[in-house]
């Protein structure tokens, strides 16, 4: 059974206080006013004027294709502010099609183009937190997610993980620390309203959420009026058989703010993401938007927006296999570097999704001068588990090691210098 949201509860003061920009509006007319409409509102450069005429994208794989006449300018002009609009079609196919959204997600939900994964993460905590908000999050969590948090002076609640992931029982203890359920689902202050996680290949621990606690979590949200943040940008490196299950997927509610991002899968530089999620949530995060970047780079959409037209559903996926098997090897070299090196000096779980592996050494308090300065001296440079702490006087055993770029002897030797360091802290 589905539950009614009323979204007042997630949008601050500051979000509130945002107003439509007219000019910006009628950008959209672009696209849906009657042909043979005349323009004479914006103030829109003429792009007769700009110097580019073409421009002609080749593949790895030898294909090429062409932005040219009509796409080159728009790739040049200004855009509306959920993004150039062929690529928000594409896009809402694709996550249709992706995570077997019905027919009529589309009417209570909408998707907007950003910046990146991380400008509409940016844009949606602040609009809804303020000052002295509890906020519950995963921990060990994205640096980048607690960088906007800290500043905005809001409570983080970490939720501890194992290697499935944000422990259900764990989520629900710290929220009975704030009443009951009926109490928190009605407040605006004071209660936790946001839960942000990263359902797939976290960072920096490298664990998915398997389906069945997800549902879990999703029923807590429900219970407590929540909205999940899903921040899963790496939900296409994934090393299982068949796609993970989003929570995105099972929000009968529209409770789900879900960010995904083409960094990982086609280009970090481009800085193309989206977001999906309900109208009211997302309109706000595009007032955002309006009054800060106007639009991602229409240039960048442009691009991705034509890639997806040459390539078709069926290329993109052989895309993504190929993506995932590529990680997967190097996964696995970086695994056999650590079976080979750090057995008896530190533990890990096998991440079978992302980027990373989140390693613990028992027999040190807090690694953080460990491998920064001792890694600086011996030439393997990690990150500290504490940078992925919530607050600053916490201690870690952890350190995160990443397998994506170093080549094969490089993670084997950066291993046995990480061991020769170890020993000789714990000696
Ligand atoms: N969320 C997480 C968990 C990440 O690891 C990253 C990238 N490091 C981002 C968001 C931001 O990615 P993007 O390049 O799409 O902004």
């Amino acid at each position: 059974m589905s539950q009614s949201v009323d979204y007042d509860r997630f949008i601050n003061d500051l979000s509130a206080r945002r107003k439509v920009s007219p000019i910006r509006e009628l950008t959209k007319l672009f696209t849906t006013a009657p042909p043979g409409t005349i323009f004479l509102a914006g103030g829109i450069p003429n792009g007769s004027t700009f110097p580019f005429s073409r421009m002609t994208v080749e593949l790895k794989d030898g294909a090429t294709f062409k932005l040219e006449g009509k796409k080159i300018e728009n790739a040049l002009q200004y855009q509306p502010t959920p993004g150039y609009p062929p690529l928000v079609e594409q896009l809402q196919k694709f996550q249709t099609q992706v995570h077997g959204l019905d027919s009529t997600f589309w009417q209570k939900n909408s998707l907007l183009v950003s910046t990146g994964s991380q400008d509409a993460l940016c844009k949606a905590l602040e609009m809804s937190l303020s000052e002295g908000d509890p906020i519950l999050v995963q921990e060990p969590i994205y640096p980048g997610t607690s960088a906007i948090i800290r500043p905005l002076n809001a409570n983080m609640v970490p939720i501890g993980q194992d290697e499935h992931g944000i422990v259900p029982s764990a989520l629900r203890s710290a929220l009975s620390n704030y009443g009951s359920p009926e109490k928190v689902s009605s407040m605006k202050k004071d209660v936790p309203k946001l839960l942000y996680l990263n359902s797939t290949g976290a960072n920096p621990t490298g664990a998915t959420i398997p389906a069945e606690r997800k549902k879990e979590i999703y029923d807590i949200a429900c219970e407590f009026n929540l909205v999940i943040l899903e921040d899963d940008p790496y939900y296409f490196l994934h090393f299982e058989e068949i796609d993970p299950v989003s929570f995105l997927s099972m929000d009968r509610d529209s409770r789900v703010l879900r960010f995904d991002s083409f960094s990982k899968i086609l280009s970090s530089g481009l800085r193309v993401g989206f977001v999906t999620g309900p109208k009211e949530l997302v309109s706000r995060i595009e007032l955002h938007t309006q009054a800060s970047t106007m639009h991602t780079s229409a240039l960048s959409q442009a691009i991705v927006s034509s890639l997806l037209d040459e390539w078709g559903s069926e290329k993109l996926l052989q895309h993504f296999k190929m993506i995932q098997q590529f990680y997967k090897g190097k996964r696995d070299c970086m695994l056999a570097s650590a079976n080979k090196h750090l057995k008896g000096l530190a533990e890990w779980s096998v991440p079978r999704a992302g980027m990373f592996l989140w390693i613990k050494v028992p027999g040190i308090a807090d690694t953080k001068k460990l491998i920064t300065e001792g890694g600086i001296e011996h030439g393997v440079i990690l990150v500290p588990g504490k940078d992925f702490l919530a607050y600053d006087d916490a201690q870690s055993q952890y350190f995160r090691a990443s397998y994506t770029v170093a080549s094969p002897e490089d993670i084997d030797k950066g291993f046995a210098r990480l061991a020769n360091l170890i020993k000789a802290e714990i000696a």
